[in-house]
């Protein structure tokens, strides 16, 4: 065998490799998006309740991931934990007097945010829903004003005030203690001359996290924010012995999105726009995690909210497509339909207009606020035999599906994280929004 000359060979691969380096896009690996959702959903993490046991897990899991990417975290922090704490507040005993006679516990209800409460004479008003009034609007009228007060309820409205009494007695959940008024509704047949009452609940405090990195960009207040929450219902009632809940689809297969595209992006170039990678918490609790999350912000910094749900099954229409919640709400969905066009992977409306989706998850919390915050899902919504079952399981999931969903978003992205684009703000997003909820 002749001597081949090893320098030229050894230059031609040291440049080849360094060549390719250079232009080489990096790229999200099943073998990832696999391994986090499987991490996720397996029965260790009890199904990830944001008041369970399983979520501090989760938590610490998706921060070893973003350490291990190399994300930086918020200023002045050294972790890429957001906490926070919510009070849960559950009635304890009363003693409701009203004209000297006591009024027995079928006949009022609460709505109340501190551990005790009085109302007297001296501190608040009495108002009437009578005979004539429609309930359901004065009781709305009444509950979201800015004034505590007694609401005398004519028993004409006894079904109903009793359906409000059962949902409303169970518990209430604030970030504050004492930060809102307090109003209490009561069943009485004569005219209010005087009263003394007083309310007890049990507080109980629980402390959650959202978790936070970050990729500094060339302009700090123009953000991108990826997310998807992290928590899910927990331990449910059993199903051939199986109780627990263990959210692979929802909401696993979103968190592997965000992990794998703060990847994806950490080993790109510094990106024009700052980008935030965002696991809340409690989301399905109430949307704890991102209200908190965007109390801290500036709406006006955030320039798109790409969230991510259930991107673990594809829809009827196949694989290689997924749509955007509130499509016509922005031009986000738009601009992520242009930016894969010459892809094999197309983004679409949501085709479950029925199922109010835009409303159900944390983007409409940013959107209230006129963030262009829309949900990408794959999921066949309507007819999914595992949604909030114990049966959404790891091996239901379609990990080349999610895969390729996570490569189009990061490509669709692009053009906003360059800012070569910007998504149109959500207009009237309080009004928009509330009133469809
Ligand atoms: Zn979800």
């Amino acid at each position: 065998m002749d001597r081949i000359p090893l320098l030229p060979i050894l230059f031609a691969t040291t440049f080849g490799l360094l060549f390719s380096a250079c232009t080489q896009q990096p790229t999200v690996s099943e073998q990832n998006v696999s391994r986090i959702m499987e991490t996720l959903s397996s029965d260790q993490m009890k199904g990830r309740h944001a008041f369970g046991s399983g979520i501090e897990l989760a938590a610490d899991f998706i921060s070893a991931e973003f350490e291990n990417i190399g994300l930086s975290t918020l200023p002045g922090k050294d972790n890429f934990r957001q906490e926070f704490s919510i009070y849960t507040l559950k009635p304890k005993n009363a003693s409701i007097i009203i004209n000297n006679r006591e009024v027995g516990g079928q006949y009022y209800f609460g709505l109340t945010n501190a551990e005790t409460v009085s109302w007297t004479p001296n501190n608040t008003n009495v108002n009437y829903i009578s005979a004539q009034d429609d309930y359901r609007k004065k009781f709305g009228e009444y509950s979201s004003d800015d004034e505590s007060s007694v609401i005398v309820v004519d028993g004409e409205h006894e079904k109903l005030f009793h359906k409000y009494r059962t949902y409303f007695s169970r518990s209430n959940r604030t970030f504050e203690l004492n930060s809102e008024p307090n109003d209490i509704f009561v069943i009485f047949d004569e005219k209010v001359n005087s009263y003394d009452i007083t309310l007890e609940n049990t507080v109980k405090s629980q402390g959650l996290s959202n978790i936070i990195g970050k990729i500094e960009g060339k302009r700090e207040n123009e953000i991108v924010l990826f997310s998807a929450h992290y928590d899910h219902i927990g331990v449910v009632s059993a199903v051939d012995e199986d109780s627990i809940a263990n959210g692979a689809n929802d909401n696993a297969s979103g968190v592997s999105a965000v992990i794998e595209l703060a990847r994806y992006f950490q080993n790109m170039p510094k990106p024009e726009r700052t980008l935030y990678f965002v696991g809340f918490t409690a989301e399905e609790v109430g949307g704890y995690g991102s209200k908190y999350f965007s109390q801290q912000m500036d709406p006006n910094d955030i320039v798109a909210m790409f969230n991510i749900e259930m991107i673990g099954k594809p829809d009827v229409d196949g694989a290689n497509s997924a749509w955007i919640t509130g499509f016509d709400k922005s031009t986000f969905g738009e601009i992520l339909q242009n930016s894969v066009s010459d892809s094999n992977f197309v983004f679409y409306p949501d085709p479950y207009p029925n199922q109010n989706l835009f409303y159900r998850s944390d983007n409409a919390t940013l959107a209230k606020l006129g963030v262009p915050a829309h949900t990408i899902s794959t999921t066949p919504i309507d007819v999914d035999q595992d949604y909030h079952r114990v049966s959404d399981e790891f091996n239901t999931l379609d990990i080349t599906h999610a895969t390729n969903t996570i490569r189009a978003i990061a490509k669709a992205a692009r053009v906003i994280i360059s800012a070569e684009q910007t998504p149109t703000r959500i207009l009237n997003g309080e009004d928009n929004l509330t009133s469809n909820k």
